[in-house]
């Protein structure tokens, strides 16, 4: 017995650190929206009792360091349901260490996975519960859409569906550290905060024109990826509606009106960049298949 769920990738139309909280975690305000790009997590039952992880592309963990090992342990003990034993196969698609949470995704997945193969019937809610245990960004991923998340990111709110049809993606070679970005924050004297307040409210009545005006991201003021001003032009020449840094980078997105101009885009981009996407909206998270 054995199912597929798909894990969609994620953009952060908006992403502003509000302050450090005590405990060293930050205060953030993100708008977040899945968008076509996945990779596909099968998992099936064993008689291992173990948790067996394996992955089409090098470099992405299989022990219990991976996000979809540590969500599977999570799964059972909040349960109570006992692990006779699963293997876990990642088909990997989404561009690792990029900000576009691949490995929240496949974590989000996996539970999703789990609970159809185990017949626990736990709610979205309940799903969102367990995986936010182990990642901020995994209740975003199971729920999936257009949605605000607040606080470490397990806070979330509905919004309406975005519907962008034409969103370019490029993940340049550069590496980021997610952790060494925070640290850039708490470092820096100066912030320029963004229209978090206007962001909601644009995108609680669907406007798309007052979104696209407000897309942005605080960590661009604090990192530096040269590809991204290079990017950033190629877009705007182009005439996307708006371009952006996704969550701690280095990833860059563009969201364009035109299919013909996206696929141009796209071309251009492809002569200097390996890793380039074309990809629409998502209204979901996760998926089985
Ligand atoms: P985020 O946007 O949430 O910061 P990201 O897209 O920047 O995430 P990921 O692709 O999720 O980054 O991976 C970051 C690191 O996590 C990788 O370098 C890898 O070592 C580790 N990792 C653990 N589990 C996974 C997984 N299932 N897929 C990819 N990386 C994983």
């Amino acid at each position: 017995m054995k199912v597929t769920a798909k894990a969609y990738a994620k953009i952060n139309l908006m992403l502003d650190i509000l302050s450090t909280l005590p405990n060293g975690y930050h205060d953030l305000f993100m708008i977040m929206q899945s968008v076509g790009i996945y990779d596909r997590v099968t998992v099936s039952k064993t008689d291992s009792e173990d948790i067996e992880i394996t992955c089409n592309k090098e470099g992405v963990p299989t022990d219990e360091s991976n996000i979809v090992h540590k969500v599977a342990t999570k799964f059972f003990a909040d349960t109570g349901v006992k692990n006779t034993g699963i293997s876990v196969h990642i088909e990997k698609n989404i561009p690792q260490a990029a900000g576009l949470a691949g490995g929240s995704a496949d974590g989000a997945a996996t539970l999703v996975a789990l609970n159809e193969l185990f017949g626990t019937r736990l709610s979205l809610k309940e799903m969102a519960q367990t995986g936010g245990k182990i990642g901020a960004d995994i209740p975003f991923c199971i729920m999936g859409g257009t949605m605000a998340a607040q606080y470490t990111g397990t806070v979330l709110s509905f919004l309406p569906d975005l519907e962008a049809e034409n969103i370019v993606i490029v993940k340049p070679k550069q590496d980021v550290s997610t952790g060494e970005a925070y640290a850039a924050f708490d470092k820096a004297e100066r912030v320029r905060h963004l229209d978090t307040r206007g962001m909601l409210i644009a995108a609680a009545t669907r406007d798309k024109k007052g979104i696209f005006d407000r897309v942005d991201n605080v960590f661009e003021q604090f990192i530096d990826v040269p590809d991204r001003v290079v990017i950033k032009s190629i877009m705007r020449k182009h005439g996307c509606e708006c371009c952006c840094m996704s969550g701690s980078g280095p990833s860059v997105f563009g969201i364009f009106e035109k299919r013909e101009d996206a696929e141009k885009c796209l071309a251009e981009l492809k002569k200097s960049f390996d890793e380039v996407y074309l990809c629409s909206s998502v209204d979901k998270g996760c998926e089985t298949e």
